[in-house]
């Protein structure tokens, strides 16, 4: 993966991105794949009786198959399009979740979750006055696995955790996590947003039984986003949303619904979308992932050292499993202001809470300065990054 694929940095060849966790650049095959959908190939899809409808159909459902391959996932019908990770928590929350949700039940989810993972749980268990529990952390950005087996009863309906951590880098021990929760019987859905350069992305590997992730931290379009759930559940599951497209037949007494996927895929999908998604699929296929997670690893553990150097400086979140996200507190310099001032200088990164505010209360900080790492950076990125660092030091402070 390299610069030369992805057209904004022809556009901009100063532009220093390290901004990935938000979203990635786009290769020129995602872009020209989405302009010939809508140039040459543009109709409704599960409709039409006519030739370019059922070409965009097929388009359409080969973008499962690739899905499937990618993610090792056991069964097409396991695969449903959303528009992005956190539509895929609502649908899970709403059609698994809260029909079984109880008083005194709980859900089980960690103290770094991205809002995403957190607020609809938190909102469902109040609707039934059941209780949240949370994973803790240590100040290191690790979970305290020991606690994990004291949160865990048959009260438990759902474990909601994040793969990889968008502010603290941390690569959370999933599959030992998901085997302590089926050991009670409990489900376990992983929030994948962050997760897709992670070396060995095999779904029915980590046998989570709800995974989620978005099109746009995966090289695709936004608005697009896979959910992947085991098929006994989504088969026992009620729709998310009601309309087009997920009906087998309707009169004015009642309605039957469609097979998997489509019950939960109701009205006019986001076919360039899905379309996109399967050109970044392409792309991605072609990528020596374990040559990646080395390059980022070097320039993670470069900057990290050479960050480090400078007085007054803090990492936030230092676990041992980390990705390319580096979350920077400078003191006395307020997040804002150091995004602003990088910003002068074509670095862009992010500054705020990273939808974490409960992780921010741990750290006992307002915010931190995010740079994040994707395959296309380069050592020249951690130069500019750490000169850009050192430059804000001697401004501001
Ligand atoms: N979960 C994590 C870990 C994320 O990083 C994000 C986005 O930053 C989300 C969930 C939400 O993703 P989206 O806004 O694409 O639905």
């Amino acid at each position: 993966m390299n610069k030369a694929d992805f057209p904004i940095f022809q556009k901009y060849p100063n532009l220093t991105y390290l901004d990935s966790a938000a979203t990635t650049q786009k290769p020129s095959s995602v872009i020209k794949g989405i302009t010939q959908y809508y140039t040459d190939e543009n109709a409704n899809i599960h409709r039409g009786i006519y030739d370019l409808s059922a070409q965009a159909t097929q388009k359409y459902e080969a973008v499962r198959g690739k899905v499937k391959d990618y993610f090792s996932i056991p069964h097409l019908e396991e695969i449903i399009f959303t528009k992005g990770t956190t539509e895929g928590i609502n649908l899970v929350a709403q059609s698994f979740v809260l029909p079984h949700l109880k008083a005194g039940d709980n859900i089980v989810i960690s103290a770094m979750e991205h809002h995403a993972n957190l607020v609809v749980w938190q909102h469902i268990c109040q609707q039934r006055k059941a209780n949240l529990r949370v994973i803790p952390i240590n100040q290191n950005g690790t979970l305290e696995m020991t606690v994990l087996d004291k949160l865990l009863d048959e009260r438990s309906k759902l474990v909601a955790l994040v793969h990889i951590s968008n502010t603290l880098g941390t690569i959370n021990p999933i599959k030992e996590v998901i085997k302590k929760a089926h050991q009670k019987n409990i489900p376990v859905l992983i929030d994948g947003a962050q997760s897709i350069l992670y070396p060995d992305l095999n779904i029915a590997n980590f046998e989570a039984d709800f995974w989620v992730c978005s099109g746009h931290k995966m090289f695709g379009p936004t608005g697009v986003g896979i959910l992947y759930g085991k098929r006994q559940y989504l088969e026992e599951m009620q729709p998310y949303q009601f309309g087009g497209d997920m009906i087998r037949s309707v009169t004015f007494e009642a309605t039957s619904f469609a097979k998997l996927p489509h019950k939960f895929e109701a009205g006019t999908p986001n076919i360039a979308g899905v379309i996109g998604l399967g050109y970044a699929l392409d792309y991605l296929k072609d990528i020596d992932k374990y040559a990646v997670n080395e390059h980022l690893k070097k320039l993670t553990n470069e900057a990290t050292a050479r960050l480090l150097e400078i007085e007054g400086l803090r990492i936030i979140g230092r676990a041992k499993n980390k990705s390319g996200i580096l979350s920077l507190v400078l003191e006395e310099v307020h997040p804002h202001d150091a995004a602003t001032f990088l910003n002068e200088q074509n670095i862009a990164v992010r500054a705020g809470h990273h939808c974490t505010q409960p992780l921010m209360d741990f750290y006992q900080i307002s915010g931190t300065l995010r740079a994040s790492f994707s395959g296309y950076n380069t050592m020249e990125d951690v130069e500019k990054l750490v000169d850009g660092m050192k430059g804000m030091k001697r401004f501001f402070v």
